[in-house]
């Protein structure tokens, strides 16, 4: 067997989350999986609502001709220009379906326009802390990350972006609601970033947890403030359907260069491998674009972790949206207290996995028992580390 040299190094690097994934199994193996809370994963624990499944049936049951087969390598026309008016009335900008390529996720729409985008040795902003993912695409297609800190809240940090821009930088990835912080970007810095994106650069804006947000914030929209942008969207979270595999990639028609860029990623989400988009999927986002989960739940577990680890002395602000809580690890070896947390059952992904040691990101979609569950180990765990001796 022989595995190329480049996906055994990148197999290394990826190795946070495949090793919370073993030490889980290992733990369940061990303490029972009623003892084990898993707070590593962002897989939602609840169902698809009731609207999506009655969708599914209805396209199921009324299995028009050609349904299932290949389409236009884009997607259904019918479906993209459904969904295209309601990006047009959601952010006044005047897409129509031409200007809709349906992927598979948000993953599919993000590697297929970075195929369309770089040349060997191109640079793709991230901003630190990020999707470990994000690197992978990028080096998928000969690109290379270049890391930016963001600000103490995390949103982007303009000046530091516009520092780090080269002639080869080629994109920038932006993700808000963020995975892993919470963070919601502000439209008074997507302003100032828009200053900063300029021919050639393109800003891809990763928005699947658009609407996962709190205490009822709306998100700017990013496409309509930073003009040099696309979305990479999927309703993998809306609609808690990650397994689906469904999305799409909208190319704004004002871009100069929006026909090339086009063409060039419909022919990229095809020889990806991808081909077309899920054919049924298509059909049932369709018919209920605007579904999404129940938030409070989400709100209300937050609420309950925030406000428990607060008490402790965890430093851990509430997140304005995502799954996720990004608390500062209360020594600065994140992995180390990874390991403590361990002990008591808990599994975290340490803030090293994202770019950012010192912190751990906790995912919301936990069953809420087990976030009760869980708190009592939390609470040891800030006690062992505050009773340890401080060393000179
Ligand atoms: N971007 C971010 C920030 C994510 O967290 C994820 C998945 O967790 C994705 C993209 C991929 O989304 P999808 O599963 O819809 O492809």
């Amino acid at each position: 067997m022989s595995i190329s040299r480049a996906i055994a190094e990148q197999m290394e690097r990826s190795s946070w989350i495949r090793r919370m994934f073993e030490i889980g199994i290992q733990m369940r193996r061990e303490r029972g999986a009623e003892n084990v809370f898993d707070f590593s994963l962002g897989n939602p624990d609840v169902e698809p609502p009731g609207a999506v499944i009655d969708a599914l049936r209805h396209v199921a049951a009324r299995n028009s001709p050609r349904s299932h087969g290949y389409m236009p390598n884009a997607g259904f026309p019918e479906v993209r220009s459904v969904i295209a008016r309601r990006l047009a009335a959601r952010t006044e900008l005047p897409f129509t379906g031409d200007d809709l390529i349906m992927t598979n996720g948000a993953a599919g729409a993000i590697n297929t326009v970075l195929k369309a985008l770089l040349d060997p040795g191109d640079e793709v902003i991230v901003l630190n802390p990020y999707f470990p993912e994000y690197r992978f695409y990028i080096e998928n297609h000969g690109g290379r990350a270049v890391a930016v800190e963001t600000t103490a809240r995390f949103q982007p940090d303009v000046a530091r972006i516009a520092r780090a821009m080269t002639a080869r930088t080629k994109a920038i990835i932006l993700n808000s609601p963020n995975n892993p912080t919470g963070a919601v970007y502000s439209a008074e810095i997507l302003r100032e970033l828009d200053t900063v994106v300029r021919d050639p650069v393109i800003a891809i804006c990763d928005e699947p947890y658009r609407p996962i947000v709190f205490d009822g914030i709306v998100p700017p929209e990013t496409l309509s403030i930073v003009r040099r942008s696309v979305l990479a969207w999927s309703w993998s979270k809306a609609m808690a359907i990650a397994g689906e595999r469904i999305g799409y990639l909208a190319i704004p028609p004002q871009l100069p260069e929006a026909a090339a860029l086009r063409n060039a990623c419909t022919f990229a989400n095809r020889i990806l491998g991808y081909i077309n988009a899920p054919a049924i999927w298509q059909w049932v986002v369709a018919e209920v674009p605007d579904v999404t989960v129940d938030v409070s739940q989400y709100q209300a577990k937050r609420d309950l972790l925030c406000d428990a680890l607060t008490a402790m002395g965890y430093e851990a602000p509430r997140p304005q949206g995502s799954y996720y809580v990004f608390p500062k690890t209360p020594i600065p070896d994140d992995v180390a207290f990874i390991g403590m947390l361990q002990s008591e059952g808990i599994l975290a992904v340490p803030g090293s996995g994202f770019g950012r040691p010192g912190y751990m990101r906790l995912s919301l979609t936990i069953p809420r028992p087990d976030i009760e569950r869980s708190l009592a180990g939390f609470g040891r765990a800030i006690h062992a580390v505050q009773l340890q001796p401080v060393s000179a």
